[in-house]
């Protein structure tokens, strides 16, 4: 809606005659994303030294809370510096002309060359300063602090899978963008915005099959456990076709567990890691917290906020092809598609994406505590609350960030948040 009225403002000044400078107005953009970002940085930092909740105060001793202060603050600074590089670059980019010249140098003629030539120039150049940051971020600081459990190759070997998937993926969606835009006109809007609402449901289904590429799935071994787990499913009405533990191990030492696909197709994956950290108690709590996701339908919901996104990007994209002149202030000497894309990810997504997080973060901490309370209404507060506190320990999670932080990023509410809501649920007789 903001977006809409913006870009009619912008458009209605372009029709009375004045210029509007495309570049200028990316510009400004990028620059508000950019303090805005800065903040959200600097909130970070400043979360490391907030009191820590009562409640929360035993899952660090006096030792761990220093390592984790220092773990703390290598992690914050390198995203730091990462943020920085990455609009530097941005800025760089776009006040250059570099994906224009690149266009013109390499004589990229033709409207599906000259766009795919940008989308690989950008994804080898986010590759190249990415790709130190990770290693930094993985191989040293996580490796440091004995998180880590990806070897040279592993780490090497998913970069490499991730770019060249990143390429036929997002190549593939801009070509058959390019084709329906010249074939069906306006009409793409309708047709696309199907088409990718296809492809979102597909990667849903084919979710376990895309896991299997990086990670090895056993079935969970027979025993007390697995008795356990299927009884509570049965217990709750839920069927599944099969639990399966995931070596998590082989990249890190932080746990998981969640459901995947739909229907009796559903399966569950329990990392590894879970397993090995967790009394049985509590791996049953923490299947109950994602059973409890589960029977609220939570993955439905977000598929549902997915396809919100979608239909967004897919209106903005044709917004952005519709007006060829956009293109001009850039360097190139007609639309480029592949650049429409790369205004769409860098100025608009960047831009818009907090107001989405904002609104999903909201939905999705309602969720969390929802899923959690299935889990105490079935018996396992305590226990849960003591996985909380071992997941919290074993990941080095920082237990006070800063309130606004919390609204504007996370996904969860705080671990003191969790136990607090958890502490306030009667007990089950
Ligand atoms: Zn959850």
């Amino acid at each position: 809606m903001i977006c809409s009225l913006l870009w009619n403002n912008v458009r209605n000044l372009a029709k009375k005659g004045i210029k509007v400078n495309y570049k200028w107005l990316a510009f400004l953009v990028i620059a508000i994303t950019f303090f805005f970002e800065t903040y959200i940085e600097w909130l970070k930092i400043k979360s490391a030294k907030r009191p820590i909740p009562d409640n929360v105060k035993d899952i660090y001793d006096k030792q761990s809370y220093n390592k984790w202060l220092a773990y703390y603050g290598e992690k914050t600074k390198l995203s730091f510096i990462r943020h920085t590089i990455s609009y530097l670059t941005v800025f760089l980019i776009i006040g250059l002309d570099v994906y224009a010249n690149i266009v013109k140098q390499l004589s990229l003629k033709g409207d599906y060359l000259a766009a795919v030539g940008v989308f690989i120039a950008d994804i080898l150049i986010s590759f190249i300063y990415s790709v130190p940051h990770e290693y930094m971020d993985a191989m040293i600081v996580e490796q440091k602090y004995g998180f880590n459990r990806m070897t040279k190759k592993t780490f090497f070997t998913d970069q490499i899978k991730d770019v060249v998937l990143d390429i036929i993926l997002t190549s593939g969606i801009c070509c058959l963008f390019i084709f329906l835009h010249r074939t069906l006109g306006d009409w793409l809007l309708l047709v696309f915005t199907g088409i990718m609402l296809l492809f979102v449901l597909l990667i849903v289904f084919l979710a376990p099959a895309i896991g299997k590429i990086k990670n090895k799935f056993e079935p969970l071994p027979d025993g007390k456990l697995k008795e356990r787990l299927f009884a509570l499913l049965l217990e709750n009405g839920c069927t599944v076709k099969a639990i399966y533990v995931m070596d998590g191990s082989k990249r890190s030492s932080k746990a998981n567990a969640y459901f995947s696909g739909f229907g009796k197709s559903k399966t569950i994956v329990l990392y590894d890691t879970l397993l090995e950290q967790m009394s049985e108690d509590e791996i049953v709590a923490v299947f109950a917290h994602e059973m409890g996701h589960n029977k609220h339908k939570d993955t439905l919901k977000m598929y549902g906020i997915s396809i919100l996104n979608v239909v967004v990007c897919v209106f903005a994209a044709w917004k952005l092809v519709s007006v060829p002149e956009i293109y001009l202030d850039f360097g190139f000497e007609k639309l480029n598609y592949g650049f429409a894309f790369y205004l769409l990810a860098t100025v608009f997504l960047a831009f818009f994406s907090p107001f989405f997080g904002l609104f999903s973060g909201v939905l999705s901490r309602r969720a969390e505590y929802a899923a959690d309370r299935f889990a105490a209404e079935n018996g396992y507060k305590e226990a849960l609350i003591s996985a909380l506190k071992v997941l919290s320990k074993n990941s080095f999670s920082c237990l006070a960030p800063h309130p606004l932080l919390v609204a504007l990023t996370n996904t969860h509410p705080t671990v003191s948040q969790r136990i607090s809501a958890l502490e306030c649920i009667p007990k089950k007789e």
